[in-house]
């Protein structure tokens, strides 16, 4: 049963049942349908209210169902919704806790609706690149106006009910039980005729096209098409009669489902929960109890890891060796949250009571009780070992031993102690507060109960967790080389850094390859090449990073980089002194400067994310493809609208792929090209990374 029927006097109460948020899946559909025609068969029966069981009144459409045949299949939300708004008899939506979606829609064709305070309304499905297709859009204007139909259309951001009491989606807003209040509510309006519909209602059309326009630059500023659609949809509600709006909306729907963009978002959608899943670790598996923290380091990641403990409400002491670094990495992070309390984004209460997690020591033992460790020292082996040969000497028995290292071997860390299954790796992004990434490196003793407990830790900081295992650069910067390589190239070849950078932002990357090394540190990646050209002498890289480290270039910090950056400041400016060099550098090495096309500067970028992603899918390091989406969408600014790297290249054909990449082998730094074996059985096979 996915529907209760319960009889309250003259009231038939339907109760959806389909947990966990009552997602309108066919078997609700169909129940529903159900108790609504007995409610309307019934002569006993003056009114009917439609609540959902638990805490929710419906979630909106069951994601189960998403790419099924299930999903249009009779009764579908619009038979549903018709049935209910022709009823001869009052239909009263009860909402409560969560209506969104497929379930606001419903609510929409109900006659009246009562809500609590607290129920969160919210159209959200422009964030899948689609827009409400059971007439959201043109039934959301006609009771809440155009500009606040627009916000909640065009950006799916949930509303809380009592903001919205005063427009005409709500009949009443109560502060107890809304299926109370709905029951109540029905026994004063049962014999009111004729019955109201939503959709008799007109948008009130006062400044209308003001509003449009202003919503149309909005959408026009994005990558995204959806929210451009969303816009339209809704203009249609003010320009054209009901059923021709609803026939534009269903128009638009099937437009947008069938999209590249759409079905992007709704890959990234499903690889975000797919990224939790580990095979050989259930979600039975025990997890162990963090609830306290330490991290050794305050410098630039050890602060920024500290706060993600305070912001999970964990108490968390920070480690370090000189009272000035602690002091100055305990400054930083005070400062980071009252610079978010001064943005308003967190309330004084909860900014103090953070930083009142947060402590620091200058005495290893201090640390010694904490149920996890994070080290986030240097990047240097040597200073890495003194530290975990120090914790496993200390820390209490069972406690988890954690490395931030970005491109050390986690196996040889593991070593230095004598319970290598309590290590494992926790790879933050910078700014560590801030980026949603968390890449989980598993070693190869690292324990099951350790692996499940630091995913569930990530999930209570908000992170998107991704299984990585032991590789140099784990996913992301093992691919992230591969990409700067051929960046450089591209600077040998003919290109100057704002070409590069503006070549892949026009594709939506948030930021080129340039820009972020300036915005890293060019010092960072130029210290890990020094460690590889001693590690592998025969690697072919081009040196015009070495020559800008050379001569004091860092990037931001130093005000100069591959641009130039007025004190203080982030916007990049071409710099002539680098432009020449990249020139005086090309003539150099002997090369001819060429002009090269932007589609040849994206393509060997993303194709060179692509080939490593290949070979980190067969070796194992990444568990599946859309891990590795997941990776480059939450941490490196990849476009959402391509869905990831791995995703992208599904997207163009895999087969014309292996093609560029074979052309691009031909070119003067061509031999660095080497096509990955599973890449070209996949194309050959005319599979798709993604299933
Ligand atoms: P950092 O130089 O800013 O900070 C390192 C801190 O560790 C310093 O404050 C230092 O005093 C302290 N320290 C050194 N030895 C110590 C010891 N024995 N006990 C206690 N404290 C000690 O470095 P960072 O950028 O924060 O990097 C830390 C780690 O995180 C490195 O492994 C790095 O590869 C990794 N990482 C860095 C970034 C980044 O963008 N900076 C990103 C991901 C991972």
């Amino acid at each position: 049963m996915t529907a209760q029927y319960q009889q309250q006097g003259s009231v038939a109460v339907i109760t959806l049942d389909n947990p966990p948020v009552n997602g309108m899946n066919l078997e609700t559909r169909l129940a529903l349908v159900n108790g609504v025609q007995r409610a309307l068969d019934d002569t006993a029966t003056r009114a009917i209210v439609i609540t959902g069981a638990g805490k929710a009144f419906s979630g909106g459409a069951d994601i189960k169902e998403f790419n099924t045949p299930q999903a249009l299949a009779e009764p579908n939300l619009h038979t549903v919704i018709d049935l209910i708004e022709n009823a001869g008899k009052p239909v009263i939506a009860a909402m409560h806790h969560v209506c969104m979606g497929g379930g606001l829609e419903l609510s929409l064709g109900c006659h009246y609706r009562v809500a609590s305070q607290g129920c969160q309304v919210a159209l959200p499905e422009v964030k899948l690149g689609l827009l409400p297709g059971a007439g959201g859009t043109q039934r959301l204007p006609r009771v809440v106006g155009l500009e606040i139909a627009l916000k909640m259309i065009t950006t799916g951001t949930p509303e809380l009910a009592g903001n919205l009491s005063q427009t005409a989606l709500f009949d009443e807003v109560v502060d107890g039980d809304a299926v109370a209040a709905a029951v109540a509510f029905a026994g004063k309006i049962a014999d009111v005729r004729p019955l109201p519909k939503v959709r008799n209602r007109q948008v009130n059309p006062a400044q209308a096209e003001q509003i449009l326009a202003a919503a149309r630059t909005q959408a026009q500023r994005g990558f995204l098409n959806a929210p451009r659609q969303c816009v339209e949809t809704i203009a249609a509600a003010v320009r054209l009669p009901f059923d021709e709006g609803l026939q534009f909306e269903r128009n638009s729907f099937y437009e947008l489902v069938l999209s590249t963009e759409s079905k992007a978002l709704r890959h990234a959608f499903f690889a975000e929960r797919a990224a939790s899943k580990i095979p050989d670790v259930p979600a039975s598996t025990p997890v162990r109890s963090i609830t306290t923290a330490a991290v050794i380091g305050a410098g630039t990641m050890g602060a920024g890891i500290a706060m993600n403990f305070a912001n999970a409400g964990i108490p968390v002491m920070i480690s370090e060796t000189s009272a000035a670094a602690l002091e100055k990495g305990l400054a930083t992070i005070r400062k980071n949250y009252q610079n978010t309390r001064d943005k308003g984004k967190l309330s004084p209460e909860l900014c103090e009571k953070r930083i009142g997690l947060i402590s620091g020591t200058l005495d290893y033992n201090g640390i010694a009780a904490a149920d996890m460790v994070v080290e986030a020292v240097f990047e240097d082996l040597n200073v890495k070992q003194s530290v975990f040969e120090k914790l496993d000497a200390i820390m209490k028995p069972g406690a988890i031993l954690a490395s931030n290292t970005s491109t050390l071997d986690l196996d040889r860390i593991a070593a230095f102690t004598k319970r290598p299954g309590d290590v494992i790796g926790t790879h933050f992004f910078s700014p560590a507060n801030v980026m949603k990434l968390l890449e989980i490196v598993r070693g190869q003793a690292t324990s099951k109960d350790v692996l499940a407990t630091v995913m569930a830790l990530s999930k209570s900081m908000k992170k998107i967790g991704v299984v990585s295992g032991v590789c140099d650069g784990f996913i992301g910067n093992r691919m992230l080389e591969q990409y700067l390589k051929q960046a450089g190239f591209l600077l040998e070849e003919g290109c100057l850094p704002a070409q590069v950078d503006s070549a892949v932002e026009k594709l939506g990357f948030a930021m080129g390859p340039f820009r972020m090394s300036d915005l890293a540190g060019n010092d960072i990646s130029y210290a890990i090449r020094k460690r590889r050209y001693a590690e592998r002498p025969d690697v072919i890289n081009s040196k015009v990073a070495d020559k800008l480290c050379e001569i004091g270039r860092f990037g931001q910090k130093t005000s100069a980089g591959w641009y130039d950056y007025q004190k203080g400041e982030r916007t990049a400016l071409p710099s002539e002194q680098v432009n020449q060099m990249i020139k005086d550098h090309s003539a150099q090495v002997g090369i001819e400067r060429r002009t090269i096309a932007d589609q040849e500067i994206t393509e060997r970028l993303i194709f060179a994310l692509v080939n490593e992603g290949a070979a980190i899918l067969s070796e194992g390091i990444a568990q599946r493809a859309s891990d590795i989406d997941m990776v480059y969408l939450s941490g490196y600014g990849f476009p959402l609208h391509l869905g990831g790297p791995m995703f992208y290249a599904d997207t163009l054909g895999l087969p014309y792929v292996v093609q560029a990449i074979k052309r691009y082998a031909t070119g003067h730094y061509g031999s660095v090209w080497t096509v990955t074996p599973l890449l070209s059985e996949l194309a050959d096979k005319g599979l798709t990374f993604n299933k």
